[in-house]
């Protein structure tokens, strides 16, 4: 077997032929030629025979590694002119536009930024995190479903920090697929309001119910004209166990500072730790957080009867009480903070009075299913990976690769080789 020939099969790249192979400089470079005589635009789907020019430099992909070895695929590329984009260099079937690597690397590196670390990927691949990035944007504006803001019925919208805390992203939520399907940058009403234009009037006025948190600005998005004014807003009640927990984390502060300004200070030393103890799951706490748990217990006093509250808050939401019952725990959790003399607490109860319908409607329309947190969960996974990213674009990419209607497909996984 020729080596050409042996290499157009390890390769299998679309559209081209092999025809050269030499190594330089640690690398194996792989020379090869289109198929296709005509030349085609990189932007639209003109193409023509009509060659403009040659470009006088070599274009160079990096192609998925063999052995230790990185592969870089070489060609020499011709321009044409096309009567929307002008002067441009011929798109080539094995690579996406303006990229340095071949396809499969691209969908290889995507796969991977979406189940692992950028430490592991970036060993493994030999690419640095920015251009993981790029490759995730290439991934994603070729492979999202056009059709995702389709037919859409439940979504949620839901803010999230990205790069600590300076910075944020809208994402949109469809609850019957569990995915997201839209995302931008920012969290106030202009940010969604971009949504709507994208979805238009018809597929807004189709929507029957809006998750949100409790802020206002996505609120006033939803209500305006041609917006969704028709949806049922709904607050998802993790929102309002959030706020709970702020509550009691706001308590906790207040007895630490007191205990502070004591002559002893191993009490306050001893405190310091409290903060997990009180605001994980009881369940989740480890042998040293259950031990502080009850030093605050055999404590008492205001932190332990925040601690209470917060704990019977909580257990409303655990999903095995139906709709009616849920209503009269709210109404008497709300009296109960109102009356704790709590500062935090008679706020919290005053804002979830305020939010009671919104919380109720989630519920009755079973929006906060364990599915729902297990996205959120994920995206905050996710969102953490990104924050190595320094566009906000390449952090959206990421989410809508691991939680967006994408298939990411892997090289061996196509069918046609
Ligand atoms: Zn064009």
């Amino acid at each position: 077997m020729r080596v050409t020939t042996a290499f157009n099969r390890l390769l299998s790249l679309p559209g081209a032929r092999v025809t050269e192979v030499c190594f330089e400089d640690a690398r194996l470079v792989v020379d090869v030629a289109l198929l296709r005589r005509r030349l085609q635009c990189p932007e639209c789907t003109f193409s023509t025979a009509a060659c403009y020019d040659t470009r006088p430099v070599f274009s160079t992909w990096r192609h998925t590694d063999m052995g230790r070895w990185k592969v870089l695929v070489r060609a020499g590329l011709r321009r044409l002119e096309c009567p929307t984009h002008g002067v441009r260099v011929e798109a080539v079937p094995f690579a996406r536009h303006r990229s340095g690597f071949s396809r499969d690397f691209e969908d290889l590196i995507a796969f991977l930024a979406t189940k692992t670390d950028k430490t592991t990927i970036s060993r493994l691949s030999r690419v640095d995190w920015d251009s993981v990035g790029r490759i995730c944007e290439r991934v994603v504006a070729d492979g999202l479903d056009p059709a995702r803001l389709d037919g859409l019925v439940n979504i949620g919208v839901d803010e999230v920090s990205w790069r600590k805390h300076h910075r944020y992203l809208t994402l949109v939520t469809d609850h019957t697929a569990g995915k997201i399907v839209w995302g931008a940058e920012g969290k106030d009403t202009a940010t969604l309001d971009a949504f709507f234009n994208e979805l238009g009037e018809s597929r807004s006025a189709a929507l029957q119910a809006v998750s949100m948190d409790m802020g206002v600005a996505f609120n006033k998005s939803v209500r305006a004209p041609g917006h969704a004014p028709q949806a049922l807003i709904c607050i998802d009640p993790f929102h309002a166990v959030k706020l709970v927990g702020d509550a009691l984390d706001k308590v906790r502060r207040i007895t630490w500072n007191e205990l502070r300004q004591l002559p002893d200070q191993a009490a306050a030393r001893k405190f310091k730790g409290a903060r997990w103890s009180l605001l994980k799951r009881p369940e989740n706490l480890t042998d040293d957080q259950s031990a502080t748990l009850r030093q605050l217990r055999n404590r008492g006093g205001d932190l332990w009867r925040a601690y209470r509250l917060k704990e019977s808050f909580r257990a409303i939401f655990a999903g095995d009480l139906d709709p009616d019952e849920t209503v009269e725990l709210i109404d008497r959790w709300c009296s109960q903070a109102s009356r704790s003399r709590l500062a935090p607490f008679v706020k919290a109860a005053k804002t979830i009075r305020k939010f009671r319908d919104g919380v109720l409607a989630a519920i009755r329309l079973k929006i906060n299913n364990a599915r729902a947190e297990g996205l959120n969960n994920h995206v905050r996974l996710i969102i953490r990976r990104a924050y190595g990213f320094h566009s906000p674009r390449a952090a959206l990419a990421l989410v809508m690769l691991s939680c967006g209607p994408i298939d990411l497909v892997l090289p061996h996984e196509r069918t046609t080789i």
